[in-house]
């Protein structure tokens, strides 16, 4: 490489460059590092060279570019950060030193300082996103080199750009180094899998190839016939991918890599759609692999149709559908965006970066690095569900989320209180995992909080984070008893037995009959005003009446057993039985008005649930459902112990 293949590649797209700056950055870069070599035999200035020509390939301006060039002076050479100021200024020494690698301290594992390292690229690219475009160039170029280290040590780089960069790239949308990166990590990790597939791939390229000219031709046609204006071209198929969908859909190499796929570039979105419909009325489309990413746009911006047909083949034809536009941010992504926009971005782009900033949020409480580097993977790296809020709003979420991760990533507090969901009309405990299209409603609970079980059911750094944040905060605190069981009787004064003769009696249900609401009762009076309520045909009641000194009380369920009951359930607190209890009511045709649920001591639960009910028999099916369900100890309705 050259650096007036740099610069010629910069004139190719900004004419009026500081090209005197970039020469600069070059000339100090080539005095510091000298005769220094590569592994590979070539003068060090190969590298930096290299990389500044990969972001040249992605447009980005001079600044960036100079910095590139800059990237390694500090970390290989003797310049310190305060020369690169005093030739450079402040903003370039920033860039240079947030893509710099932390000094490695004596007691660091290689973990640790890899997950500190990471940190502080991701901490620094936070506050200007060019450092992370440098290290992304630095990466590829590393991969593409890395062929002279020995095999431990290419293994050690592959498995941390798959596990990091790769994702990055992915999240910043920069599809084009995130492919490389891939393959090349591939590669090096699966050398064998690898070398087949691409054999099997080359082997059968032409086949394709003429299956993709024969497509192009009908839509070419057609697009002229319906006067829209297009540019129809074959996609290359990058082999990691091809790998992941092979084990993700269970099924061998032929039926994945002899799919075409093809592209469609546009003018507007209108033309997309129609195209889409074009495609329809020639083929048969594949319904469940149809994707409208213009409706709804990744998190990395991307947008594009993607539609599945049976082509002319009978084989499936993957087609993405976009407009020019969509077609540069599927390339380039944020860096895209940065071309245009510069430092200061707007609202919308600041927004799609916000998982970096949350991603540092969780970090600083991580003290783990082994952990981080797990964290970072789920996050960045497990393909994304979208879910809805009932507003509609997206939540997009990794694979494998559950009721806990939507319910953090709508509002922290949210989650903090969340006892329960309806999914799509059905209510589902916490632990439930969601999937792609799902509609969620978190119901939630006033003096609900997290609880250690929590931490298994989360999958996301967020709901993690947060939970282990309110786990710390409640330390050494003990449980805050919410309300005492005394409180709790008194709320029980909605009486639905009346008894004669006595004020305010304490009723009690025997234990030997349990009778239900609405059924023949009778009760007996002890000297201490408690009454204790049979049924009528009670056979232990017949034994204790027997020589018993104790009075019958006349008693009867008074009308206020209305249409709408409260009742209450006691219950240990665990994961899932709020769900379990609502699921209960739903399954016998309950309409629920209103549900909450408070801690009572540090292992009960108490939920209260206003329903509609049908009458008597319905009621009577409610408790005996409730008090079937594991962990439950009491149900109570009105003044009744069940
Ligand atoms: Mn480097």
């Amino acid at each position: 490489m050259q650096i007036k293949i740099v610069l010629k590649k910069i004139e190719s797209y900004n004419k009026d460059a500081d090209f005197d700056l970039v020469k600069k950055a070059y000339l100090f870069a080539k005095k510091h590092h000298g005769s220094q070599k590569r592994r590979s035999g070539e003068l060090f200035i190969q590298h930096p060279l290299n990389v500044a020509y990969i972001l040249a390939e992605h447009r980005l301006g001079p600044t960036t570019i100079a910095a590139a060039l800059l990237h390694d002076v500090i970390e290989d050479t003797d310049v310190d950060k305060k020369e690169i100021v005093n030739e450079f200024g402040q903003e370039i020494a920033n860039i240079i030193d947030g893509v710099t690698k932390i000094t490695k301290l004596r007691k660091m594992s290689f973990e640790e300082y890899k997950a500190e390292t990471v940190r502080k690229v991701i901490l620094a690219s936070t506050k200007d996103l060019r450092v992370i475009f440098i290290k992304l160039a630095d990466k590829l170029h590393n991969m593409r080199t890395v062929g002279c280290f020995r095999q431990e040590k290419c293994e050690r780089i592959a498995r941390e750009v798959l596990d990091v960069y790769a994702p990055i790239a992915y999240k910043l949308g920069i599809a084009s180094i995130k492919w490389e990166l891939e393959d090349l990590a591939f590669k090096y990790l699966e050398p064998e899998i690898y070398r087949d597939l691409n054999k099997k791939l080359r082997k059968s390229q032409k086949q394709r190839d003429v299956e993709v000219v024969h497509i192009e031709e009908v839509l070419k046609k057609e697009m002229n016939d319906h006067k829209i204006k297009s540019r129809i071209s074959g996609r290359s198929k990058h082999l990691y991918s091809i790998y992941k969908k092979m084990l993700r859909k269970d099924k061998p190499f032929s039926d994945i890599y002899d799919i075409v796929g093809l592209r469609i570039i546009t003018e507007s979105v209108k033309d997309c759609y129609e195209i889409m419909g074009i495609i329809h009325g020639l083929w048969t489309p594949v319904p469940k692999e149809f994707d409208d990413y213009i409706a709804m746009p990744k998190s990395n911006m991307y947008q594009s149709l993607h539609i599945v047909v049976i082509g002319p083949d009978k084989k499936p034809v993957e087609i993405q559908i976009r407009t020019k536009d969509m077609h540069r941010v599927a390339e380039d992504g944020v860096a895209a965006h940065w071309r245009y926009k510069g430092v200061h971005g707007d609202d919308k782009f600041d927004k799609k970066l916000s998982w970096m900033k949350q991603v540092m949020e969780w970090q600083q409480e991580s003290k783990d690095a082994k952990e981080f580097m797990e964290m970072l993977h789920i996050d960045f790296f497990e393909s994304e569900i979208f879910t809805f809020t009932p507003r509609g709003r997206v939540i997009e979420l990794p694979k494998g989320a559950t009721i806990l991760d939507f319910a953090y990533a709508v509002h922290s507090d949210v989650g903090d209180k969340t006892i329960a969901a309806k999914v799509n009309g059905h209510f589902v405990p916490v632990r439930t995992m969601l999937k792609n299209g799902d509609k969620v409603e978190i119901i939630t609970a006033k003096n609900q909080h997290p609880s250690r079980s929590w931490l298994k059911i989360a999958r996301t750094s967020r709901a993690q984070s947060r939970i282990k944040k309110h786990l710390r905060s409640i330390q050494d605190i003990p449980v805050k008893t919410i309300r005492s069981d005394q409180s709790v009787k008194k709320e029980l004064e909605a009486w639905i037995i009346e008894v004669d003769g006595i004020l305010n009696p304490e009723i009690i249900v025997a234990k030997c009959c349990s009778p239900l609401p609405g059924e023949d009762i009778t009760g007996y009076a002890t000297s201490n005003g408690k009454v204790t309520i049979h049924k009528k045909k009670c056979g232990t009641l017949k034994k204790i009446k027997v020589g018993s000194r104790k009075k019958e009380a006349k008693v009867r369920w008074t009308n206020k057993i209305g249409s709408v009951v409260e009742i209450k359930v006691e219950a240990v607190n665990r994961t899932g039985l709020f769900a379990e209890i609502l699921n209960t009511l739903v399954s016998l045709n309950t309409q629920i008005k209103s549900t909450s649920a408070h801690a009572i001591g540090k292992e009960s639960v108490e939920c209260t649930f206003a329903m509609e009910t049908t009458g008597i028999e319905h009621l009577q099916d409610i408790i005996k459902r409730i008090k079937r369900i594991k962990d439950v100890k009491k149900v109570y309705v009105g003044n009744l112990v069940h």
